[in-house]
């Protein structure tokens, strides 16, 4: 997984023109079953692919912080949410809550999650692969193909469903 995880951002690269032709395309005429589609394409993806493995999301970028994630974990500690937020998040320049570092703070050498069950929205719903109507949010699964292997793969299998 090192190896696939290191080549990862050449490879995404190189894929880049061609993955915003793709994308353009579908915004433009998205078939009707996508939304069926990425689920099988998500499901099957992550039938491989094992996150206690890899961790590239946490270790590299982090999640937002939504004020109810803010909450729900604020109390997982016992700390008042502005507590929280002094201890561990700074506002990004898009006005958002994110970790002060990363690697997640929350995040163990073995990969797992310490907060796991109270973990944030956008760590559950990461690389968003199963979305509703995917090829909406095209610009950021195209920067998510560079960090992660699962999101790479999805998009390489959609291409060559759909492009047949
Ligand atoms: S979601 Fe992607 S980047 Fe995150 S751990 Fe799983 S495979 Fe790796
Ligand atoms: S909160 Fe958990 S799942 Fe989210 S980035 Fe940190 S370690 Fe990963």
């Amino acid at each position: 997984m090192e190896d696939i995880i290191a080549g990862l951002p050449k490879l995404a690269k190189d894929k880049q023109n061609e993955n915003k032709k793709f994308f353009a395309k579908l915004k433009k005429k998205p078939p009707k079953n996508l939304d069926y589609l990425m689920q099988d394409l998500h499901a099957e993806e992550f039938e491989r692919t094992d996150c206690l493995e890899c961790a590239n999301c946490c270790k590299t970028t982090g999640p937002l912080f939504t004020n109810a994630d803010v909450e729900r974990i604020a109390k997982y500690f016992r700390l008042k949410p502005q507590q929280f937020i002094t201890q561990y998040l700074r506002v990004d320049e898009e006005n958002d809550y994110v970790l002060q570092q990363v690697p997640c703070t929350f995040l163990g050498t073995d990969n797992y999650c310490s907060i796991y069950d109270v973990r944030p929205k956008a760590c559950r719903e990461f690389p968003h692969t199963d979305r509703k109507k995917f090829q909406q949010i095209s610009n950021l699964t195209i920067k998510n193909v560079a960090i992660c292997p699962a999101a790479y793969n999805i998009v390489e299998a959609m291409k060559s469903k759909l492009n047949k």
